[in-house]
């Protein structure tokens, strides 16, 4: 079918909550959230024409259902718009989904409110490349830099990064953008691991884990800390008896910290040789991230954050605070592609490098797309960057990501890469998928109906 105005209006949008029972292994676990079940708010946008665009936001069990309701309030600005004046203007668009004169009083642009836009900008993106029959990245590469920027909302960030100096930021940065991409083809975007330090795993898990990445290629490897500085000791020991001195280690408080107690522990952990210290405190405390930061810096630990960071405001000013040097941006959290864009191009003008925070569901599939357009179109370097990779739930996925050699492969499907295969929606759809039905049976869950 031809893509006429009239076909490519979006004609509905469906929500869904779907669940994964990820704390029966205590995968995920960390200082903050103990007993985590990966989930997501999963949103299908479907034109005229029958063409289909998936997006997401992550969350963890109970509390998706709120983010299925703010979804649903915000249908009306969706249904019945179509593509191409969306598409053309985006960035009105998207601050037409923010600035909802009754939606934004339980925000605006954080919280439930900002995750439900994620879900459906993302749905928007991943239908735009769809439409296109390009993988995201490409999409976004191939945009020229006017175009690009037309998806921003500069509103409160003018003061630091202004859409003309955009527009030549992005122009200057279209050298040497082929050379990349053969790099990126060949040899794929550097990956680091999760996967050996929930803070719920066994030492026999943990030994076991690192031997596994090891052999996998990985060179960088994050554990969760902050429970117990005895047992943080211990175990960051033995993980270094195992990868050795040579390879990055990376720590992940998950918030759990006051401000001089976070220096005060890291203080005892630096002798480990951490290039971070991830969260560890308040993520809505700039000034306190600064002080740590300002502590850590004789004692070569940079301070990263982001996955909670609600928009770009936070953002820009952690980063005019010289609050983080390490950018971690989140596919889900912020209010989709649109307002990432606006991200990267602040990281990238103060000079902090951008490693986006992944796993989760759907998170390492969407975040490949970005960094690697940032490695072609914006900054131009992998230098100290690396994207974060968690082997869960990917097999849910229609296309899920590839790693080879601790390396992100260059996407070659159509789209953003988040679309459930059917099987999945079937099996773990929250609360009528067959494996919720039958987790409620054997009383593994107590069902929603009960309750
Ligand atoms: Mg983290």
């Amino acid at each position: 079918m031809n893509m006429t105005t009239e076909n490519l209006k979006i004609v509905s949008l469906d929500v869904k909550d779907v669940r994964f029972p990820t704390s029966l292994g205590a995968h995920g676990s960390d200082a903050m959230h103990v007993d985590p079940d990966y989930s997501c708010a999963y949103v299908t946008i479907t034109t005229a024409m029958g063409k289909k665009g998936n997006g997401l936001t992550f969350t963890l069990g109970r509390g998706t259902e709120i983010v299925v309701a703010a979804i649903k309030s915000l249908t009306p600005l969706i249904v019945g718009q179509t593509t191409v004046d969306i598409y053309k203007n985006f960035g009105s668009f998207w601050r037409s989904l923010t600035s909802d004169s009754q939606i934004r009083w339980i925000g605006p642009e954080k919280g439930v409110t900002h995750l439900a836009v994620a879900a459906i900008v993302n749905a928007l993106w991943d239908l735009w490349a769809k439409l296109l029959n390009k993988p995201l990245w490409q999409l976004l590469v191939d945009l020229e830099p006017e175009q690009l920027v037309a998806a921003i909302d500069f509103r409160y960030i003018t003061d630091v990064i202004t859409r003309e100096e955009a527009i030549t930021i992005l122009r200057d940065a279209k050298v040497g953008k082929d050379e990349r991409l053969d790099v990126l083809k060949e040899d794929g975007y550097p990956a680091y691991t999760t996967q050996v330090g929930w803070l719920g795993y066994s030492n026999e898990l943990l030994e076991e884990l690192c031997h596994k990445y090891l052999a996998a290629g990985f060179t960088a490897f994050k554990l969760k800390v902050g429970r117990d500085l005895n047992d943080d000791i211990r175990r960051l020991k033995l993980v270094r008896s195992i990868i050795g001195d040579d390879k990055e280690l990376m720590v992940d408080a998950n918030q759990v910290w006051d401000v001089q107690e976070a220096i005060d522990w890291m203080k005892k952990l630096a002798g480990f040789k951490i290039t971070w210290i991830e969260e560890p405190t308040s993520p809505d405390d700039i000034l306190g991230h600064q002080a740590i930061a300002k502590a850590m810096k004789p004692l070569g630990i940079g301070v990263a954050t982001g996955e909670m960071c609600c928009n770009r405001v936070m953002f820009k000013q952690f980063l005019q605070a010289d609050a983080m040097q390490f950018c971690q941006i989140d596919s889900a959290r912020l209010g989709g592609v649109n307002e990432i864009l606006s991200v990267y191009l602040m990281a990238h003008k103060l000079g902090v490098k951008v490693c986006p925070h992944a796993g989760g569901v759907g998170l390492c599939e969407m975040v490949q797309h970005l960094q690697m357009w940032d490695y072609i179109s914006l900054s131009g370097t992998m230098n100290g960057r690396t994207i974060e990779y968690v082997d869960q739930q990917h097999e849910h996925f229609v296309d899920p990501l590839i790693i080879k050699n601790a390396k992100y492969q260059l996407p070659t499907y159509a789209g953003y890469g988040t679309t459930f295969t059917g099987e999945t929606l079937a099996k773990y759809e929250y609360p009528n998928g067959t494996v919720w039905i039958e987790m409620f049976g054997k009383g593994l869950y107590q069902s929603p109906k009960q309750l």
